[in-house]
């Protein structure tokens, strides 16, 4: 099928206008996603303000409603796993482990009961009860660079808590979305979850509208600002997983081939095109030599190829200005005196594709390390006092996730927390428990997605107070 149609009340809507999908890897169309007119943005808010009622009312709806998604979704895992390869550029068997995710996270909403609600009074003349209530409607806006997961772990919470919800994938990567909707079409009440598609100015348009009470957003700094700048008007509420630029720290008694596999994919995994991957690498000096060779020797040996490839290692970005992005920051970098250990170009082949690209002799005030690359491209940089490490890592205004990397554990413990970020791990990056709250500090976002704090977004309290009777 060519072309992917939207889902609005319970029902897959055509488009007035289509907008063609390119493959990353080859620059081919791979096929047309609706774009949703103004009218079908407010058609889909209404439909979720008609139907928000009734399903605010009935948990076991939803429990039933969500273990079938589950179920649907896992039925359908390779159809829609092909289709993120194949817009996002991602290897298959990489997508198939976003699409189990998924799955997984359905599951867990299924199964989940929230707190019981909280009495403060009960007796004679008193009752007192702390409740929760769902907001309404819901708006939940994804990026391109995990695009189901992270728009399932805005449905899945939010549906449970009894919310309805409009969503909207990214304009480069809507395809595995909109069939994400086709597949639950009839799994969900009318209304209930509307899956809609375009570029900002239908995010904006659906952000803003007044029946929506509550935007969960991923997504750049920039529009994060835009959105919250934009909720003051009418005080939405707000969540906002932002951009990172994670630190890494390699400490002195750190083993440089033992770790070399772990940090690579801590800053290369889909193609260095993930929020809290490693994006600044600062290593001991005593280490700086080593753990660059190791680097360079993993980044030349890997496997570069179309997400459908099942030699393919990395992906390509995903589109053509994230590309140009990459390119203009290492140029940039070059122009600041850069050593490039490997790569710093594209391959000769179709497709957005860039060497992994290990690059050092820049420090603070490069763009390279100041901001947030989103490709495959690290700098690695020298440090010979700890305390002038952690500064480095906390001169910044992101702070989503950080790592120590060291023998000593409770030395990499001491020092990770030390640093300004919602994620911190030792020896590892990337790594987030499923009952984790995932969220970044300063820039990089605010309020949590997962975990009870993620929930407690999709609820408000009202405080139950009734007088009894000859109180
Ligand atoms: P983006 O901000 O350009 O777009 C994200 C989404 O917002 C898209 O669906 C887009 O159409 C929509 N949008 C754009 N302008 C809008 C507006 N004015 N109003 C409403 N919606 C609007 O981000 P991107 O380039 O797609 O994604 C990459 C960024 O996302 C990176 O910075 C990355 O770090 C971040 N990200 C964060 C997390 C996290 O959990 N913190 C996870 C993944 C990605």
């Amino acid at each position: 099928m060519s072309h992917y149609n939207l889902l609005i009340d319970g029902t897959l809507q055509p488009a007035e206008q289509y907008d063609e999908v390119f493959d990353p890897a080859t620059e081919q169309s791979i096929g047309h996603s609706a774009r949703a007119s103004r009218a079908q943005i407010d058609a889909a808010v209404d439909a979720a303000q008609a139907a928000f009622e009734p399903w605010a009312q009935d948990p076991d709806a939803r429990r039933q409603a969500l273990a079938q998604a589950a179920a649907v979704v896992r039925e359908n895992t390779q159809a829609i796993a092909e289709l993120i390869s194949r817009e996002q550029g991602r290897p298959l068997h990489f997508a198939l482990g976003e699409v189990a995710g998924a799955a997984a996270t359905l599951e867990h909403y299924a199964n989940f009961t929230p707190p019981a609600p909280q009495v403060l009074r009960d007796d004679a003349q008193r009752l007192v009860r702390i409740e929760r209530r769902p907001l309404g409607v819901v708006a939940a806006i994804a990026p391109w660079n995990v695009p189901i997961i992270l728009l399932v772990l805005k449905i899945a919470p939010a549906l449970h808590a009894g919310n309805t919800l409009v969503a909207k994938p990214s304009e480069y990567t809507p395809l595995s979305a909109l069939l994400l909707g086709q597949l639950l079409k009839d799994v969900f009440p009318a209304g209930v979850l509307n899956i809609i598609a375009g570029d900002g100015q239908v995010g904006e348009h659906l952000a803003r509208h007044p029946q929506v009470r509550h935007v969960t957003f991923t997504g750049s700094v920039a529009t994060g600002k835009r959105l919250y700048a934009g909720s003051a008007d009418d005080l939405k509420r707000l969540t906002l997983e932002l951009g990172g630029n994670d630190a890494a720290l390699v400490l002195d008694d750190a083993d440089p081939k033992a770790i070399a596999e772990s940090l690579f994919w801590g800053a290369f995994w889909n193609s260095g095109q993930v929020c809290f991957a490693i994006k600044r690498l600062y290593v001991h000096q005593s280490l700086f030599a080593p753990v660059i060779d190791a680097l360079v020797e993993r980044a030349a040996r890997t496997r570069l190829g179309s997400g459908l490839d099942p030699q393919s290692e990395l992906g390509p970005l995903t589109n053509q200005a994230q590309l140009d992005r990459v390119k203009a920051l290492v140029a940039d970098a070059r122009a600041h005196g850069a050593v490039v250990h490997t790569g710093g170009e594209q391959p000769d082949r179709p497709g957005y594709f860039y060497l992994p690209t290990i690059i050092s002799g820049i420090g603070a005030g490069t763009a390279l390390v100041d901001e947030e690359q989103f490709g495959p491209v690290l700098p690695v940089i020298a440090f010979t006092d700890i305390d002038d490490a952690v500064r480095q890592a906390n001169a910044s205004p992101y702070g989503l996730g950080a790592s120590v990397w060291t023998s000593d554990l409770a030395r990499g413990e001491a020092v990770a927390r030390r640093l300004d970020a919602g994620l911190a791990w030792v020896n590892q990056h990337l790594d987030i428990h499923p009952g984790a709250p995932k969220g970044g500090v300063k820039w990089s976002g605010i309020g949590y997605e997962g975990g009870e704090r993620g929930y407690d977004a999709f609820s408000e309290l009202q405080v139950l107070n009734i007088a009894r009777p000859g109180a």
